[in-house]
Parts: structure tokens; sequence; C-alpha cells
């Protein structure tokens, strides 16, 4: 991937203001998605630093999915779908966090063999609760977290500190 390819990558991108709720600027990863080459490109970036050290991807519900989805066939490894309460017929493990209003919680079947390398993926880290909870649930399967891929960062939530995994890669950040 070129750094010209990446720009392009990124210009698709769309911000949408107040979005789902104002003072929310909602970075819109749909005409990434539908762009072959963007996307290609995207994908690769994603997991180039972590290439050959991972069995398997774990994807956050809902726009990870598609990330890990087309992640996992470009590095030919398996899938590990991280979902929200109530969405899996026999979880495993769950792990709860903090929102700025309640709490949410993250489920996964214990489809992970015991000590499998896993490496995270979403679309956005914005606070980091999320990506924070789904290091441990991954732990908790008995996952070892090679590191976490998110196509856009958020600097300014700190985000970063709050997952505190040494290998945190974003492929843009705002
Ligand atoms: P957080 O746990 O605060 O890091 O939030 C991360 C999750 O919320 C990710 O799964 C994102 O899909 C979503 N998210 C948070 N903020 C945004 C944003 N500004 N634009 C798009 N998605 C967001």
């Amino acid at each position: 991937m070129t750094s010209a390819e990446l720009d392009r990558a990124l210009s698709l991108i769309r911000s949408i203001p107040d979005y789902p709720q104002p003072g929310v600027l909602f970075r819109d990863i749909t005409p990434l998605l539908a762009d072959a080459a963007a996307l290609t490109t995207t994908i690769d970036a994603l997991i180039a630093p972590f290439r050959g050290e991972f069995d398997y991807v774990a994807g956050i519900e809902a726009r990870g999915f598609l990330l890990a989805g087309a992640a996992a066939t470009y590095a030919n490894v398996g899938l590990i779908p991280i979902r929200k309460a109530g969405k899996l017929p026999r979880p495993a493990a769950a792990v709860s966090y903090a929102l700025e209003y309640g709490t949410a919680t993250i489920e996964a079947h214990d489809d992970i063999p015991n000590g499998a390398t896993v490496l995270l993926i979403d679309d956005v880290l914005a606070t980091g609760g999320t990506l924070g909870a789904a290091h441990d649930l991954v732990s908790q399967l008995g996952g070892s977290v090679v590191g976490t891929a998110v196509l856009f960062e958020i600097d300014e939530l700190g985000g970063r500190e709050a997952v505190g995994d040494p290998r945190l890669h974003a492929v843009f950040h705002s």
C-alpha cells in the first residue's frame, strides 16, 4: 500500500456532525467499504504490523465485524465475533464496562483454543472502553491478545491509554 492510496482511503471516511447525538462527530466508514481498492488498501494497512503473528482476528459488533471478516480472509485466519449482550446462543464469557451513562456488556463463545493468538479489530477507537473490555474477554477465554488494530483513532479522547495495549495500531487518526 502507498501513502497516496491511504490518503485516498482516508478521504472516503465521511464525518457526520451530531450523530447519533449532539456533540458527536460520527466517522462513517461506509463509503470506504464500498470502494474495492480503498478497502483492500485499508485491510492491508490494518493488519500490516501483526502479519504472521495471529491465529484469529476478533471483531467487535457491529462495524468491527465488517473489517474483521475482510481481514480474516486476507490473512487466512479464523474469526471470533465479539457480540453485544444477549445475541449469542451460549456465551462463554461476558465483560461489562462503563459508558458515559450506564454500562454495556460484550460476550463471546469459547471457540478460541487455549493460548491461541488473537488480533482485536474495531472500526473506531473513541474512549477505549469497548476495546479494553474486549481484551479482558479474550483473556478470560484463554486467548492471547497480540495487538489491537483500529481503522480510525480519535486521539483527543484518550482511548489509547484506556485500552492499555502497547501494540495498539491505528491506520488513521483525527
Ligand atoms: P469506545 O468504547 O468509546 O472506544 O467506542 C468505540 C465504539 O463506538 C466503536 O465500536 C465505534 O464503532 C463506536 N464509536 C464511538 N465513537 C464513534 C465515532 N465518533 N464515530 C463512529 N463510531 C464511533
